[in-house]
């Protein structure tokens, strides 16, 4: 599900960041001697400054694929394609949380990009795209690298839910995309493995990069793209899929797409629909742009695709909230995509006797990006997200997700 910005909720993580800091360093404080074995290991591996490092194999060969604890696509020999795990965090049992590589290494030297999917656990038609993409892939043709990770959020996936199960205090369900960069060093496992996946992984190996997701379980959106259409390295990029929305926000600070942002590798964010099941249309549609993109970096060749020029893409900066103020069951008026007007109704909601408690009406004139899909609601469920383009002054609180 997209990272629909509030700003009640970025002050919330913030406030969260710093609890964070103090409790890392009481951690620090207690367990110094393997905190600090720890540490040199990661300033040893270089990934602090962003320069590159050598691959490390664990030794370890899982159902015949080899394992590395870091990777850099350059030691990797070229015109092949290279399956591998990477060692993420370990689970309470002290095994490891394996997440799978897929590298196609051109035969010439260019460009390298990152395709991730699966930072949350129930989008699979995020895993489809690049598996999708990596599949149409020829290294022997390739000027280039492209390295996918296809199950970021591991414990996420295996019981395709958005959150990853956390042992902290009890069980806990951590949003992994409200955790980049990560911290190796972290109170969570979840911010750890994000922290060894950025370090040693992701950030290494990318040129650019581009992070999939889709809509979540009991909301789906349409297809679009989530993008900072001010930058134009991700403008370029995002402008060459053939897809009707473009969500031009910065969102929330700790999805991994920003993270990218801020250590100055162009990123964004491309939404593919419904979760929990493939969507093949639509997916066909991300896949000929990204391999759009693989071409305006030159790592593939041949003539492009259909881009945004061949659709008529709907722009806005803003997406208004319809929020549930009563239980019961909702029915949609309108479809997802649809141009709506202010004042025009959206949906109404019936209580168990069947009376309508509860109509909704658009705020705003936009088009329908998002839709709750699991009929029951309670109050404060968000109903319908319209992307629409937003002219009021800066600071007011507009997004109650
Ligand atoms: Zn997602």
């Amino acid at each position: 599900m997209s990272d629909k910005p509030r700003k009640g909720l970025d002050r919330r993580d913030l406030l969260k960041a710093s609890i964070a800091t103090v409790g890392a360093a009481a951690a620090l404080a207690a367990n110094a001697g393997s905190v600090n074995a720890q540490a040199s290991t990661t300033s040893s591996a270089g990934q602090a400054s962003g320069a590159s490092q050598a691959t490390v194999y664990t030794g370890d060969v899982i159902q015949g694929t080899k394992v590395v604890s870091a990777l850099d696509v350059n030691d990797l020999e070229p015109g092949k394609k290279h399956l591998l795990y990477f060692q993420g965090v370990e689970m309470p049992t002290g095994q490891h949380w394996y997440v799978s590589v897929i590298v196609a290494k051109g035969a010439k030297p260019g460009k390298r990009g990152v395709l991730t999917s699966g930072v949350h656990g129930d989008e699979m038609s995020s895993i489809h795209t690049v598996q999708a993409v990596m599949n149409q892939l020829d290294p022997a043709q390739m000027s280039g690298t492209v390295m996918a990770v296809t199950d970021v959020a591991r414990p996420a996936m295996e019981s395709m839910q958005r959150r990853w199960p956390n042992q902290g205090r009890g069980i806990d369900l951590i949003d992994m995309n409200r955790e980049w960069p990560g911290n190796e060093n972290g109170l969570t496992a979840t911010s750890r493995h994000a922290g060894l996946l950025f370090n040693r992984l992701l950030r290494p190996n990318a040129d650019f990069a581009i992070d999939f997701h889709t809509g979540t379980t009991g909301f789906e959106v349409s297809a679009f793209n989530i993008a900072e259409m001010d930058v134009p390295e991700i403008k370029a990029m995002v402008e060459l899929y053939p897809v009707g929305q473009i969500f031009d926000n910065p969102t929330y600070p700790s999805v991994l797409h920003n993270a990218f942002i801020a250590v100055g590798i162009p990123s964004f964010c491309p939404e593919i629909g419904a979760a929990r099941h493939l969507d093949i249309e639509m997916i066909s549609l991300f896949v000929e742009g990204t391999m759009n993109v693989l071409r305006h970096h030159g790592i593939v060749a041949g003539p492009m695709g259909r881009t945004g020029k061949d659709v008529n893409v709907f722009i806005g900066n803003s997406a208004f909230p319809i929020l549930a103020t009563q239980g019961g069951i909702v029915e949609h008026l309108v479809k997802l995509n649809d141009k709506v007007e202010p004042g025009q109704k959206l949906a109404i909601q019936r209580n168990s006797f069947g009376e309508v408690v509860a109509e909704y009406t658009s705020g705003v004139a936009g088009e329908i990006t998002g839709q709750r899909s699991d009929a029951m609601s309670e109050p404060g469920n968000p109903l319908v997200f319209i992307l629409f383009h937003k002219v009021a002054p800066e600071g007011v609180e507009s997004y109650p997700e």
